[in-house]
C-alpha cells in the first residue's frame, strides 16, 4: 500500500491519542484487510478503555482554550485542514479503497465530499447567530446566546470510512467542542490518515483524537459512561443506536443517532424512464449497495414495469465488478463474508416467495467477497427485503398500482431516511414529496448527499441533522441570559 502514495507516512500504524501517536499499553493491535485481495495490509493499535479515557481527558483539557478563540480563528485551522485533504486527496482515495474496497473513482469523491464538510462548518463557525427577546416584564431583557456543548465522542461505521467522520467532526471542532472518535475496526486507516493532516492543519493537541479499538462495546461504554462526554453522535444499525441511546440515558446525554434506512424508489407512469434507471443505477449501486441511502426497494407503476426493468437490466449489465484499484471497475467488493451472506439470504428468500431473476444472482466468478449485481422481478412484500436493508448489489423490483398504494407501502416500515421517486406531473410531484415519511427526498435524482443541506432521518432511522446550518445545532446547547434593569 505505502508504495502506491505519495505520502507513505499517510499510512498509520498508531493511534492518535490526546495529540500523541500511540500503542496500545499492552502492545496489542488487530488486522487491517483488503478486502478485493483478501491480504492484510496492516495492523493498527486495540486501545483499552483506560487509553480511551486518556484521550477524553486530554480532549476536556484542549477544549476550553479552542473554545475561547474567536470563531474566525477556529475557522482557519479547519480551512487548512480541508486543503490537506484535498491536497492529498489522491492518497488518502487509495488508502480507502485499500482497506474499504469501493472504486477509487467513487474513493476520491468520497474525500472530497468528506472535506467538504471540513470547509463548510469552517465557514458556519462564523455564523452562530443568537436571538434577543423582549422581556416579559417593563425591567426584563432577554437575550440567548449558543455555546459549544463541550467533549463530543463519535462512533462511526465502514462504508463512508472518511466522510462519517468528517460530517461529525467538523460541526464539533467549528462549534468549539472537542471530539474523540473510534472509527469502524475494519476501516481505521482513513481515520488514522486525516488525523494525520489535523495535526498538520494545526488542530490543537488533544481536541481531536482518533482511537482505535477491536472492542466497540467497551468503548461505547466509556463513551457512554464517561461523565466528561457530553454528547455522543453515531452512525451505524439502528440496532446498535437503540443499544447506545440505552447507555447514554444514565447520564442524559445529547445524542445524534444516523441509523439504518430502507428507501423506496418509486417510478411512476410519467416518469422519463432513463432518467429513472440512471438514478437507480446511482442511488442502488453505489457502494455496491453499502449506503444507508440506497434503494433498498424499487417501485415501479404497472404501465412502465417491463419497460423499466429491461432498460435497468440493460444498464446493470454495463457494471465492472473487480477490484476498486483496477481501471474501469464501478463495483467493488462487500465488505466482509457476513455481507455476502446477508445479500444471499435476501436473493434466497425472495425467490422462494415467487421472485425470478433478471440478471446477476449469484457470488460473482473472480469469488472471494465479490457478488453479481442482481434484478429481482415480482417482489412482493413479504419478502425479507421489503422490511430490512439488504445493504449489497441486490435490487428488487416491486410493482404497484396507483398514487395511494405506493404512498401506503412505502411508509410501512419502522425506518424514514431517504426515499426517491420519478415523476412529471406537478401536482403529483408535490403531494408525493410532502407523503413520503423520510427526512430526505429525492425526486427525479438518485444522488442527494451535500454539505449544504440537512442529511438526517425521521422515525426508527435516527436523531439530529449532519450538514448545512442546521448541523452545527447537534453540537451547541442554547442558554438564555435574562437581565433584570
Ligand atoms: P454496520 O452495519 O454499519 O457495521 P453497526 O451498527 O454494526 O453497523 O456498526 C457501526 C459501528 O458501531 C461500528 O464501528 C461498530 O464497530 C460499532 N459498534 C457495534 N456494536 C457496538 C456497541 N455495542 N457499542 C458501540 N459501538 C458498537
Amino acid at each position: 500500500l505505502k508504495s502506491m502514495l505519495r505520502r507513505p507516512d499517510l499510512v498509520c500504524d498508531a493511534a492518535f491519542v490526546g495529540g500523541e501517536w500511540k500503542q496500545a499499553a499492552s502492545g496489542a493491535t488487530f488486522a487491517v484487510m483488503n478486502p478485493a485481495r483478501g491480504d492484510v495490509i496492516a495492523h493498527v493499535p486495540d486501545l483499552s478503555r483506560a487509553e480511551v479515557a486518556q484521550a477524553i481527558d486530554a480532549a476536556q483539557k484542549a477544549q476550553k482554550p479552542w473554545a475561547a478563540l474567536a470563531a474566525k480563528d477556529r475557522a482557519k485551522v479547519l480551512r487548512k485542514w480541508y486543503d490537506l485533504m484535498m491536497e492529498n486527496q489522491e492518497d488518502l482515495a487509495i488508502i480507502m479503497t485499500s482497506e474499504q474496497g469501493k472504486p477509487l473513482a467513487e474513493a476520491r469523491g468520497e474525500v472530497a465530499y468528506g472535506a467538504s464538510f471540513v470547509e463548510w462548518f469552517g465557514e458556519e463557525a462564523k455564523r452562530v447567530y443568537g436571538q434577543t427577546i423582549l422581556g416579559h416584564m417593563a425591567d426584563k431583557r432577554i437575550a440567548v446566546i449558543k455555546q459549544p456543548i463541550g467533549v463530543a465522542a463519535g462512533i462511526t461505521p465502514w462504508n463512508f470510512p472518511n466522510a462519517m467522520i468528517a460530517r461529525k467532526v467538523a460541526p464539533a471542532l467549528a462549534a468549539g467542542c472537542a471530539f474523540v472518535v473510534r472509527p469502524a475496526s475494519l476501516t481505521p486507516l482513513s481515520a488514522l490518515a486525516m488525523a494525520k493532516l489535523a495535526e498538520e492543519a494545526g488542530v490543537p493537541k488533544g481536541l481531536f483524537s482518533v482511537v482505535t479499538s477491536n472492542s466497540a462495546s467497551e468503548i461505547g461504554k466509556e463513551f457512554c459512561e464517561n461523565p466528561i462526554v457530553r454528547k455522543l453522535t453515531f452512525t451505524g444499525s439502528t440496532e446498535v443506536g437503540r443499544i447506545l441511546l440505552k447507555q447514554a440515558a444514565d447520564q442524559v446525554m445529547k445524542c445524534s443517532m444516523e441509523l439504518g434506512g430502507n428507501a423506496p424508489f418509486i417510478v411512476f407512469d410519467d416518469a422519463d424512464l432513463d432518467a429513472a434507471v440512471e438514478g437507480a443505477i446511482a442511488c442502488k449501486f453505489r457502494n455496491n449497495g453499502q449506503t444507508c441511502v440506497c434503494a433498498n426497494r424499487i417501485y415501479v407503476q404497472k404501465g412502465v414495469y417491463d419497460a423499466f426493468a429491461a432498460k435497468l437490466k440493460v444498464a446493470v449489465e454495463k457494471l465492472r465488478v473487480g477490484d476498486g484499484l483496477a481501471d474501469g471497475t464501478t463495483l467493488g467488493p462487500l465488505i466482509e463474508p457476513a455481507a455476502i451472506k446477508k445479500v444471499q439470504e435476501h436473493l434466497d428468500d425472495a425467490l422462494s416467495k415467487g421472485g425470478k431473476v433478471l440478471t446477476g444472482g449469484k457470488v460473482h466468478d473472480l469469488g472471494g467477497q465479490f457478488f453479481e449485481p442482481t434484478i429481482v422481478t415480482h417482489a412482493t412484500k413479504d419478502m425479507l427485503v421489503s422490511t430490512d436493508e439488504t445493504f449489497g448489489p441486490f435490487a428488487p423490483l416491486f410493482m404497484f398500482e396507483d398514487e395511494d398504494d405506493v404512498i401506503f407501502q412505502a411508509n410501512d416500515t419502522i425506518f424514514g431516511l431517504a426515499s426517491y421517486f420519478y415523476a412529471k406531473d406537478l401536482s403529483r410531484v408535490t403531494r408525493v414529496a410532502e407523503a413520503l415519511e423520510y427526512g430526505i427526498v429525492g425526486v427525479n435524482t438518485g444522488l442527494i448527499s451535500t454539505e449544504v443541506a440537512p442529511f438526517g432521518g425521521v422515525k426508527q432511522s435516527g436523531l439530529g441533522r449532519e450538514g448545512s446550518s442546521h448541523g452545527m445545532d447537534d453540537y451547541m446547547e442554547m442558554k438564555y441570559i435574562c437581565t433584570g434593569i
